[in-house]
């Protein structure tokens, strides 16, 4: 089977290691596809950074930082604290020794005229994730947050927003700079006509997942791709299980719940993409045509996570 996964960086880079696990469990060898959003990529110290993309990679390549949630493990900051001594800005974007090896060879394919694809998949070879990564574009397509800052309304990326901020400053807007012009990466879109099943991870509904979808023709081939669609909520009894989704989803007058997400990404009979929808126990979530399961939604180990690709499975009557 085929199996197409729609991921940001940390929740994603989790719901992946049990869609592999999944997929190579019980003599099954499922072909695994991960369509990863690149809306947080940022350009720092001349470095080209993807950090949905690298928490995949790193996660399923072994080495993430599983305390701190990115990056790497064993990570040392020697080049931080030396840029630090130059008062080279960006001082707030923890860029480790060992990761910066990864943006210098990104950067330097990049600027040789690879496309990103490219670039992702040569990386790869190095981690071995067992999965085939692409990024949702080659192209640029940068999230904007519309902030007030000194009673000024500016837009600032993404990156500064979540990291330097913590998402505290109210956002008005999230803006995808590039969008008029970015076309879905190589690969991209027979990975959503072409499968078996498209899962959307329990990744930020908002500037993970949303972000995928409004690239040109990426919605369009969801809707009209044979495959069901079965989308994991992130939300648990009304809370992002980590992180500040919730900083995210009332820009967007979404509902913070299982429910307000499910009307987010809508349902297929109507204007949007869902034939089912996986919520926590005990939550609720009512979508016209879009089969509802509770269980356990708590990705406590690569077996339990499994378990929901096999109830994905189920709701989407495969
Ligand atoms: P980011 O790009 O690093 O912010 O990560 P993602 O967008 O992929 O995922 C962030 C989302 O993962 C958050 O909204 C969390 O609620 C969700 N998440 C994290 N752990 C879990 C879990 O164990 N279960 C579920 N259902 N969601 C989770
Ligand atoms: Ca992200």
């Amino acid at each position: 089977m085929r199996i197409t996964v729609l991921a940001g960086g940390v929740g994603g880079a989790k719901f992946l290691q049990g869609v592999r696990h999944f997929a190579t469990s019980d003599g099954r060898s499922d072909e695994v596809t991960a369509i990863v959003n690149t809306g947080d990529d940022v350009t720092m110290h001349g470095l080209r950074i993807c950090p949905d993309l690298d928490s995949v990679m790193y996660t399923l390549g072994g080495v993430i930082d599983t305390e701190r949630g990115w990056g790497r493990a064993g990570e040392t900051w020697r080049i931080k604290e030396s840029l630090a001594e130059y008062g080279a800005e960006p001082s707030w974007f923890g860029l480790g020794d060992l990761d910066i090896s990864t943006h210098l060879v990104r950067t330097q394919m990049l600027d040789a005229g690879y496309p990103l694809s490219d670039v992702t998949a040569a990386l790869c070879q190095r981690w071995q994730p067992g999965v085939r990564l692409i990024p949702m574009t080659d192209d640029r397509c940068e999230t904007h947050v519309v902030v007030e800052i000194d009673g000024q309304r500016r837009a600032i990326h993404f990156q500064e927003w979540w990291v330097r901020y913590r998402a505290s400053l109210p956002a008005h807007a999230f803006v995808q700079v590039g969008l008029d012009t970015a076309r879905p990466a190589a690969g991209l879109l027979d990975a959503v006509s072409e499968t078996d099943l498209i899962l959307l991870a329990p990744s930020n509904p908002i500037v993970s997942v949303d972000t995928i979808l409004n690239v040109a023709g990426v919605r369009d081939a969801m809707r009209a791709s044979s495959a069901p669609v079965v989308g994991v909520s992130p939300i648990i009894g009304g809370a992002p299980v980590r992180g500040m989704a919730d900083a995210c989803l009332p820009v967007r007058g979404v509902e913070t719940s299982a429910d307000g997400v499910a009307h987010f990404y809508g349902s297929r009979h109507g204007d949007g993409v869902l034939d089912g929808w996986l919520i926590h126990d005990d939550d609720v979530a009512e979508l016209d045509g879009v089969t509802v399961l509770a269980r356990d939604l708590l990705m406590s180990s690569v077996e339990v996570t499994a378990s929901m690709v096999a109830d994905a499975l189920k709701v989407a009557g495969l």
